[in-house]
């Protein structure tokens, strides 16, 4: 890892009220090599196991209330976490999931036009779109 990567990461926390732990610079670096949405057991994995369940938990669980990710999608009862640089608060980019390796993606440059209306009385406050099917690694196989 480079040292102004390291460094930055360090910031974020500090700005954020977050002390700069080592678990949480980890986790939080490999949001930014992912560069794409990553659920909980997949950073597991990443990390090689080096923490926890319940630690992992605890430090997506800060971020996410400090604001420094959030979540791209809920698939059942995991949540898929972003860095939240690519949307606005109000209007997230569509993603897409794999179902043969869980890997999502974020689409930037897919739009999704709705017609119609809402119906009288809703009010919509959040765009999620979410697309699921195979990845070009999966589909090969
Ligand atoms: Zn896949
Ligand atoms: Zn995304």
């Amino acid at each position: 890892m480079s040292e102004n990567r390291d460094e930055r990461i360090t910031d974020l926390l500090r700005k954020n009220g977050l002390k700069a732990t080592k678990g949480r610079v980890e986790v939080l670096e490999l949001f930014f090599e992912a560069g794409r949405p990553l659920a909980q057991m997949q950073i597991m994995e990443m990390l090689r196991l080096k923490l926890d369940r319940a630690s992992v938990y605890r430090i997506l669980n800060a971020f996410a209330e400090a604001g420094i990710i959030h979540t791209a999608y809920v698939d059942g009862r995991h949540r898929v976490y972003e860095l939240p640089d690519k949307c606005s608060g109000r209007n997230c980019h569509p993603h897409f999931s794999c179902r043969g390796c869980g890997m999502t993606a974020c689409l930037e440059d897919f739009h999704v036009h709705y017609k119609g209306t809402l119906g009288k009385g809703f009010v919509a406050e959040r765009q999620k779109v979410l697309i699921e099917g195979l990845c070009p690694d999966c589909k090969k196989t």
